[in-house]
């Protein structure tokens, strides 16, 4: 059996999804207030920023995968219009059905896909845009996703990979006093659940950092990358350019 990791635990690989859905399960109805909690509201500045850097046009097609409660894809249906075609896609029913009520509550109704990001049920050369916030993390196949991004793209179309990153050196100490002794103790208080922040901690400690990231990304499809640090490198924006 092959071995992966779950934040700082080693486990079987069939089980690490089971784990992230847990994880998601306990969190959803709370997901929302917890970013603003944990971020001081941060979490609204990268994901415009990301909406920013989209550009996203009337009428183009966008896919926004592991996309929970829908911040990115609600931003993107108003810019998309009525002639382009947002998809909001998740693994978990639970953060899907949050974010679809969401959507309804703002007045956008969107087809909402629950799916492994590392099988789309989408065909190839479709979208002009594919955006994944904070998800990349939870994926037990990092590479074979990017595949699949990359497989449902059009040819020139662009990627957008927000998620948490290598924090700069000055800030470490600060960053991991933070991550491991506030995180858990607020979600606890607000969630009832102190396991699944600490996931969120260690997991960003697993999951590749800028550089390596870039290299992931080149590798599986990708022609052209860059990265963009937000926060002194709490977060990045890798955003990838499908090869013609
Ligand atoms: N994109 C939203 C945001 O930025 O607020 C939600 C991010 S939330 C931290 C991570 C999401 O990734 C969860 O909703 C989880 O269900 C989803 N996820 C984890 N593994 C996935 C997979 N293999 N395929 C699709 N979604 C996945």
């Amino acid at each position: 059996m092959t071995q992966t990791h779950f934040g700082y635990e080693t486990v079987d690989e069939n089980d690490k999804a089971r784990r992230v859905r847990g994880v998601f399960d306990s969190v959803a109805s709370k997901y929302d207030l917890m970013n603003d909690l944990m971020s001081g509201g941060l979490h609204r500045a990268w994901k415009a920023y990301a909406v920013m850097l989209a550009n996203v046009r009337q009428g183009q097609r966008v896919l926004d995968i592991a996309g929970g409660t829908g911040d990115l894809a609600l931003a993107f249906a108003r810019k998309a219009g009525g002639s382009g075609q947002v998809v909001h896609t998740d693994i978990n029913e639970a953060m899907l059905r949050t974010g679809r009520d969401r959507l309804l509550d703002a007045g956008v109704i969107l087809p909402t896909v629950a799916c492994d990001a590392e099988k789309l049920p989408f065909e190839s050369n479709h979208f002009d845009l594919v955006s994944v916030s904070f998800g990349l993390r939870n994926m037990t196949h990092k590479d074979a996703a990017l595949r699949e991004m990359a497989r449902v793209l059009k040819p020139g179309g662009r990627l957008l990979v927000l998620e948490f990153s290598q924090v700069a050196q000055p800030l470490r100490k600060l960053y991991d006093l933070y991550s491991f002794n506030v995180l858990p103790r607020l979600g606890r208080l607000v969630t009832g659940d102190a396991d699944s922040y600490r996931y969120l901690a260690e997991s960003i400690r697993m999951h590749p950092n800028q550089q390596a990231l870039k290299a992931l990304m080149k590798d599986n499809g990708f022609g052209h990358v860059d990265f963009h640090n937000s926060t002194g490198g709490v977060v990045a924006l890798h955003v990838g350019i499908k090869c013609e």
